[in-house]
């Protein structure tokens, strides 16, 4: 029995507990007794505790022990025992116990919530494991096999087939090289290991299909001074604790480089490094190329698209510490790294919003980074092209991280020439009525770049074909809009079977329902019209004006539709490298960090997607958008172009990213974000309220923003206008309705983080602030609808 006997037994420990479902109120957990047999329980240790009144066994983390006499003990007669140990899974390092408990804290979410999204679910019931046996000669094999007694035939063809392998394609993969030796069993294989003949290692199959994806030979360049200057001065913070840097290097600049050799200082050192990019199924290329260039090294791959066994692999392989290397996207950022091993983080595409989660805990990757760094006492290192104004205003205003600038493409690389083009301008050049989406200085481009051999990428950041469905009578007016969302609807095509008409349909993109194509419109009989933007279009425009490009061969199409998983995109992108596939024409997808150097032209079909959405955050969206993208092409002997279409060529966010001059945007932009007081001069959380009734919706919202106003209005007292907590709203998110659920926004606004974490704790334990389905708090909101 685990409940406390009065009297017969004096507690000495006390732990506090996380448990995945408990309430909000307990931001530490809940405290429990230490029963005498588990004096040495540690904090991220995994437990069994009653929970309730039936005393239901649950699951928790140990967040912290505390010694019963160093605090006002609870009323020890009501106090319940930790059960026992739970599990053969590793505890967590205390350092990421410590990281939860400040997410919890900051994002304000439930540990137990926090530390349950840290933990791969596999971890927690500790299932499954997947490996692959890799073979190699051993060393000194050929004394070996003289020794061996009697070695069969097909161990002679096992030995023959390896040693004419190339020896960078060693070690094989064992199911390879039995094929390849044509054998009918793993036996021959084992016997050649007994005799000290072969070797041979397991390896997870995460790391051995991304060790599939090697580049070959990547050689490595000597480093220009500008490199070399940061690779010194980030590569001596290694071992002498925390400091936060920022690269901000123009696009093929040689930042990955950069980042190759800092991993490198780490290793040497002794350290772990670990290394964020953005959704790294986005990254195919960065992770080919780390895995490159240390072959030798173990890598611990963390992302999304894994398994829930490989995911628990990956986890054990870190937590045991036999990967020095790991990599991934967000949630790679709780990889269970040992205690003291950390040696560098390194995050790059630092501005990339694939950072921020959108639900709970709604941490932010990179912000998580630097708090991990500081934990553990090592330097972090973001890096980008477009750095986010908050990681730029962290630099050049408030000095807290330093700066390290590479302004120079890579040795033979120029940037390439950005042309902004007036869309509304040609329009008047078309010489027919049709609605066209490339105008011919674009169309014009895209031709001659095929004609003399390049490759081309083409952007449109909005998927689908059309986002408008109306009624062709404009007279009529009706336009269709989701029935669960305050959004309209967009139409999408299928595949065609070869030659026949594409299929339509429509679907909302906030609640992904779908439906057919209206025949008719409801209101009035007559015939529906599609129009607008849409990816799909694009591909479509583009087979018409260039019969030459063939969908699914010559050309793809690569956006969260055409691709299914990451092989889809591994596999796309193999054939762009191969030369296969001429044109690519995508979403933000073919936006990142790719690099081909046979890119000559990046087209840019609307600019203006993102310009105009009621987000204080669209120029710097957009400014990020048009540099990144123009930034995939001039990677090769050629210098590259790039055509930015646009019905604002005026506007700084795009008129600066086609000059390359991120420093004029960000000081423009800033000065206008301070006279607006928005971040980063100010920390913003975003309370929303969703309720299917409006009215309920409403009123929440309103006694919630009332409450919070009258909190601030407390916290404020003393204080000088500048450090106020400012409460506005309740007013409806621009979204007002998403999946039936009406949605009313209060927003909140601080000087400092420190002051905005505190008043969202203290509303918090109050009880005014309670997160959960009906309220989500967002803190450092990244997106805005
Ligand atoms: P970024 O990450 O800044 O966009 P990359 O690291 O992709 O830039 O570098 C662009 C290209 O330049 C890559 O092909 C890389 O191998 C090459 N490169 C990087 N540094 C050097 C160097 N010092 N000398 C020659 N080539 C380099
Ligand atoms: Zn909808």
């Amino acid at each position: 029995m685990s409940l406390f006997a009065p009297g017969d037994r004096t507690v000495a420990l006390l732990a506090q507990v996380a448990v995945e479902r408990s309430v909000d109120r307990y931001p530490d957990g809940l405290t429990y007794a230490v029963p005498a047999t588990l004096a040495d329980l540690r904090a991220g240790e995994r437990v069994r505790v009653p929970l309730g009144r039936g005393d239901t066994p649950v699951e928790g983390i140990v967040v912290r022990t505390i010694a019963a006499d160093s605090e006002p003990a609870p009323s020890a007669a009501r106090l319940k025992f930790v059960e026992s140990r739970s599990g053969d899974a590793p505890p967590m390092p205390a350092q990421l116990v410590e990281l939860a408990r400040w997410i919890s804290a900051y994002y304000v979410c439930p540990v137990g919530m926090t530390l349950a999204a840290m933990t791969p679910a596999a971890v927690k019931r500790g299932t499954g494991t997947v490996t692959r046996a890799f073979v190699d000669l051993a060393s000194g094999w050929e004394a070996a096999l003289a020794a061996a007694k009697r070695v069969s035939a097909q161990q002679r063809a096992a030995i023959g087939a390896l040693h004419a392998m190339p020896a960078g394609d060693r070690p094989v993969d064992l199911r390879e090289l039995r094929e390849r030796a044509g054998l009918g069993t793993d036996e021959p294989v084992k016997r050649l290991v007994a005799a000290g003949i072969v070797t041979i290692e397991r390896r997870s199959t995460v790391e051995a299909s991304w060790r599939a994806e090697r580049v070959l030979a990547d050689a490595e360049p000597e480093l220009t001074t500008a490199q070399r200057s940061v690779v010194d001065a980030v590569g001596a913070a290694v071992g002498a604790g925390f400091s936060q840097h920022l690269l901000f290097g123009v696009t093929g600049a040689g930042k990955t480089e950069v980042y190759m050799r800092l991993i490198r200082r780490a290793l040497d050192a002794g350290r772990t490094a670990l290394v964020l990019v953005p959704e790294i199924a986005l990254t195919p290329q960065t992770g080919g190329r780390l895995l490159a260039r240390f072959p030798g090294e173990r890598v611990a791959i963390l992302h999304s698209g894994l398994t829930a066994a490989q995911r628990n692999q990956q986890w054990n392989l870190v937590s045991s510490g036999q990967v020095r290397l790991v990599m991934g996207a967000r949630s790679a950022v709780f990889a269970p790294v040992p205690d003291g091993q950390l040696g560098i983080v390194i995050v790059d595409e630092e501005h990339d919003s694939s950072y921020k989660q959108d639900q709970m805990p709604r941490y932010h990757g990179r912000d998580v980074a630097i708090r991990r760094a500081q934990l553990a006492g090592c330097p972090v290192l973001l890096g980008s092209a477009t750095p986010s104004l908050e990681s730029w205003f962290n630099a050049t205003e408030r000095k807290a991280s330093a700066l390290h600038v590479l302004r120079e493409r890579a040795p033979g690389l120029r940037l390439p020439s950005v042309q902004v083009v007036d869309f509304a301008e040609e329009r008047r050049r078309f010489p027919d009525q049709r609605v066209h989406l490339l105008g011919p200085t674009l169309a014009g481009a895209v031709q001659t770049t095929l004609d003399t051999g390049g490759q081309v990428l083409i952007l449109l950041n909005r998927r689908g074909y059309a986002n408008y469905i109306a009624c062709a009578d404009a007279r009529c007016g009706w336009l269709m809009r989701c029935d669960r969302c305050d959004a309209g609807m967009i139409c999408h095509t299928l595949p065609s079977p070869a030659g026949g008409a594409a299929a339509r349909y429509v679907r909302c993109h906030h609640c992904q329902s779908e439906q057919r194509l209206p025949r008719e419109c409801p209101q009035c009989g007559r015939g529906i019209t599609v129009f607008g933007l849409g990816v799909q279009r694009v591909e479509e425009e583009l087979t018409r004006l260039h019969p030459a490009l063939v969908p699914g061969s010559t050309m793809l199409r690569i956006d969260a539709d055409s691709m299914q998983d990451a092989e889809d995109f591994h596999d796309a992108l193999g054939r762009f490298g191969r030369g296969e596939v001429r044109l690519l024409v995508g979403t933000q997808m073919i936006a990142k960090g790719l690099d081909f150097p046979g890119v000559r032209l990046v087209g840019v079909v609307n600019a203006d997607t993102a310009l105009n959405l009621p987000d204080f955050r669209a120029a710097e969206r957009t400014f990020q958008l048009v540099s990144q993208v123009s930034g995939r092409c001039g990677r090769g002997a050629d210098a590259g172009r790039a055509i930015v279409q646009t019905f604002q060529p005026d506007a700084p966010a795009i008129r600066l990213a086609a000059a390359h001059d991120f420093e004029s945007f960000a000081a423009g932009e800033l000065d206008m974000r301070r006279k607006f007081g928005l971040p980063p001069w100010k920390r913003m959380a975003r309370a929303v309220v969703r309720d299917e009734s409006e009215e309920r919706a409403r009123e929440d919202a309103e006694s919630l923003a009332r409450a919070l106003a009258a909190a601030a209005e407390r916290a404020n007292v003393g204080r000088t206008p500048e450090e106020h907590i400012q409460v506005s709203g309740p007013f409806p998110c621009p979204i007002a309705r998403i999946a039936d659920r009406w949605r009313m926004q209060v927003e909140m606004m601080a000087p400092t983080a420190a002051s905005l974490g505190k008043f969202l704790t203290s509303a918090r334990n109050e009880g005014t602030l309670r997160p959960g389905e009906a309220v989500a708090v967002d803190v450092d909101p990244v997106a805005l609808m």
